[in-house]
């Protein structure tokens, strides 16, 4: 099945979904069934961000020569927890720091 536009000259344009095979140069206009004639479109490729077109790039690129890296490049955003993270591991937490604060109190029942 594909997407076809057809433009009514009276109204305006309108897809028709229908197989390649019974494909009609004409179709007749959903709103005042005026044979309407079909309009040539670009295709309806998918768009990507352009961020994520620079990663696909760079692991093509990288498919052919991998990039090695000993250290956290400059610029590169630091883990958002300081709890963990795969360079240094664990970190400890200062307990005055926790939301609640040293002692939170416990639930009454
Ligand atoms: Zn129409």
């Amino acid at each position: 099945m594909a997407t076809y536009v057809f433009r009514c000259p009276s109204c305006s344009d309108f897809d028709v979904i229908q197989p390649m095979s019974s494909l009609t140069p004409t179709h007749p206009c959903p709103s005042c069934t005026a044979e309407s004639h079909r309009v040539f479109t670009a295709p309806h490729l998918a768009t990507i961000a352009p961020g994520l077109h620079r990663a696909i790039g760079a692991a093509d690129a990288s498919a052919e020569a991998p990039q090695v890296v000993r250290s956290i490049p400059d610029g590169a955003p630091r883990p958002r927890s300081r709890r963990w993270n795969p360079m240094t591991g664990a970190a400890p937490v200062d307990a005055a720091q926790r939301s609640g604060g040293r002692y939170p109190s416990l639930p009454r029942s």
